[in-house]
């Protein structure tokens, strides 16, 4: 499996990347986890490196990270050995360039992509999964205070007695409008790459995550 999963941020790329990996032994591969991570190491003094600053700055205000810092990300994550059986792209690629880069690397590796699935979902919708999104801070676990409350007061049952759920930074009202202009402005025109390359299939992504999975996995067959 070689896919990749294209939708606006919200549209459940990260939870259906997740139940691909228990029923098909594939890794994610998430720029979006990706970077955060390089962020999280950047916090400290002692581990800050410029690209994760840079990559934090561009994070904060909703916009899309450089192009040669996401791109040599894929290129060690594609060279990894779990990453050799298949790979879910979520959150990668976003533009135009990235594409042209992507399919660039995969021919070089004789390993073309095989699929792209586009998750469809409206804007109304997308805006409430974004402010509802809590994420616990020990296992990753994804809550919605709306779709999948999270108990009260919020809490991961999973990983006993924290109290708080965090909500990702760029998760915040003002964040969320210029992360869906950059989809608009940037992402929608892979949806002509892909169909043009033979490679699109569309579903609906407005459902509960067992009803989506099943649409995901009918449209990969
Ligand atoms: P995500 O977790 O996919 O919603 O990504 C969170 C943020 O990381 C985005 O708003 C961008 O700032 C950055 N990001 C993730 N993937 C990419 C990418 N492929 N290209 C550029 N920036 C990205």
């Amino acid at each position: 499996m070689r896919i990749v999963l294209l939708g606006a941020p919200g549209s459940g790329k990260g939870t259906q990347s997740q139940r691909l990996v228990e029923a098909h032994g594939v890794p994610q591969i998430s720029t979006g986890d990706l970077l955060r991570e390089a962020v999280a190491r950047s916090a400290d003094a002692a581990t800050a490196t410029p690209l994760g600053l840079r990559a934090k700055a561009a994070m904060d205000a909703g916009k899309l990270v450089d192009d040669d810092i996401v791109l040599g990300m894929i290129r060690e994550r594609l060279a990894q050995p779990d990453a050799q059986k298949g790979f879910i792209l979520d959150g990668f690629p976003r533009n135009l360039a990235q594409a042209a880069a992507l399919d660039a690397l995969l021919a070089e590796l004789g390993r073309p992509l095989e699929a792209v699935v586009l998750f469809e979902l409206d804007l109304g919708i997308l805006f409430k999964r974004l402010t509802g999104r809590r994420i616990c801070q020990d296992c990753g676990r994804v809550f919605n205070i709306y779709t999948s409350p999270p108990g009260t007061p919020p809490h991961c049952e999973r990983c006993g007695d924290h109290p708080r759920l965090l909500q990702r930074p760029d998760d915040r009202e003002d964040v969320i409008g210029k992360r869906l202009e950059v989809f608009e402005a940037q992402t929608k025109p892979l949806i002509e790459f892909y169909r043009k390359a033979g490679l699109l299939r569309v579903i609906d992504a407005d459902a509960d995550v067992e009803t989506v999975f099943q649409r995901l996995e009918a449209a990969l067959r």
